[in-house]
């Protein structure tokens, strides 16, 4: 899917709408992580220096298109303002007479933040009158919201209907680096699948068997595999009924010659609480659930690492919010850092890990967007991509 570069573009003077993702973790009104932000400076800065009169939108949060006071952007427009070292001009609303005043009003290198986009019960509806009232506010339309470009919204896919797209430098990065992946990974290729559920993911497994040598598998996904191996998980959190998905998914893999490895030992205990001991994986005593890879596990998965050249990684290898479940998460965000190969992480909690690891300069690409990367290493077509690509055909 061919886009154009936001370079070629004449900007100056022009009304930019910009799509980011400013959906931020917050605590009591305050940013807990402005990873997100920062993230957007690169496109937001090279519009201000071309003398682009900037006007951003994003959403935060799920309001559900209604108004909700604690999901207004002025802390974001606050921070955004330090992060820029320039005034950020706010509206009240979306797409109503402030919003247009204020962006009627710009300069050349202005930059005005809308109101939260989800206020707007037609967003995620992909309403054509939003969209056609977000395209009144510009002349042309950046996305550089990765992170939700696997919804077909408003300001994601209708307004990019409306007026000239391109993706942003914060997109283009993200599609480089995950098209990297699927399109011409380095060999060996070994992806590292963890988290909560096998659910969430059986699409992303699938894809990549056709893709990788090597799926090593931790978390409460592991316990599926393994308690579809016969292996009693005893209180793990498994999905039971996806044995027989597990067991498919197995096969596959036999016959495509790809390696899934499994925990081999595991960190375990009563409850989240309880002491915490290390067992073999078929070796689990009633009542005690998995909440680790254990370290031959570690050891195992340590040296497929070593060796690959290409490395994606989501999902945790166990609960690794608490201290006495974290060694396996941590040891692989470390193998991941120092393997030398071409590595994407992506996934909140994934990335959450190897930020509390302190790797994150080691990794080569760290995905802003966990259901975007996702869906696409699933190999689905993006809606916000597809959008992007054909504002581009148009304009050809
Ligand atoms: P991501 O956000 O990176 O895509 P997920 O949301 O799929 O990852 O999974 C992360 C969650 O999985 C974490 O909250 C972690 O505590 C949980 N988890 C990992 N291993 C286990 C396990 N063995 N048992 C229960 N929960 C687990
Ligand atoms: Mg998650």
């Amino acid at each position: 899917m061919a886009t154009r570069s936001l370079r070629e573009a004449d900007v100056r003077g022009r009304r930019v709408l910009v799509r980011v993702d400013f959906n931020v973790p917050m605590v009591a009104g305050r940013i807990v992580d402005d990873t997100r932000i920062r993230a957007a400076l690169p496109t937001i800065e090279h519009l201000v220096d071309h003398g682009a009169r900037v006007i951003l939108v994003s959403h935060l949060g799920r309001p559900k298109g209604y108004v909700a006071d604690d999901l207004r952007l002025a802390p974001i427009a606050a921070q955004l303002a330090h992060l820029l070292g320039r005034v950020v001009q706010q509206a009240s609303d979306v797409v109503g007479p402030r919003a247009h005043a204020a962006a009627g009003a710009l300069r050349n290198g202005d930059v005005l933040l809308l109101e939260n986009v989800r206020f707007e019960p037609g967003e995620e509806q992909n309403d054509p009158e939003l969209s056609r009232r977000l395209a009144d506010l510009a002349d042309c339309y950046v996305n550089d919201a990765f992170g939700a470009a696997h919804r077909a919204h408003s300001s994601t896919v209708g307004v990019a209907e409306l007026l000239p797209a391109y993706p942003g430098f914060l997109m283009d990065a993200e599609v480089q680096a995950l098209q990297r992946l699927l399109q011409s990974p380095a060999k060996p290729f070994v992806a590292i699948l963890g988290g909560a559920k096998v659910s969430d993911k059986i699409g992303v497994i699938e894809h990549l068997i056709a893709k990788v040598d090597a799926i090593l598998v931790g978390g409460g996904m592991a316990n599926t595999f393994l308690f579809a191996q016969g292996i009693d998980v005893a209180a793990s959190l498994a999905e039971r009924d996806r044995s027989a998905g597990a067991q498919a998914l197995l096969h596959q893999a036999e016959a495509k010659g790809v390696t899934i490895a499994l925990p081999i030992d595991v960190v375990i205990a009563t409850d989240l609480d309880g002491e915490p001991s290390t067992v073999a994986a078929g070796d689990l005593p009633q009542g005690h659930a998995i909440f680790d890879i254990g370290p031959k596990t570690v050891e195992n998965f340590g040296k497929i690492i070593a060796a690959a050249r290409t490395v994606f990684w989501n999902g945790p290898m166990g609960v690794f919010e608490r201290p006495p479940f974290a060694a396996g998460t941590t040891a692989i965000a470390m193998a991941v850092a120092s393997s030398g190969a071409f590595s994407v992480v992506g996934g909140g909690d994934s990335v959450a890990a190897v930020e509390q690891v302190g790797c994150v300069d080691q990794i080569s690409h760290i995905s802003t967007g966990g259901g975007a990367s996702l869906e696409f290493v699933e190999g689905r077509t993006l809606p916000g991509l597809a959008a992007l690509a054909a504002s581009a055909a148009k304009q050809r």
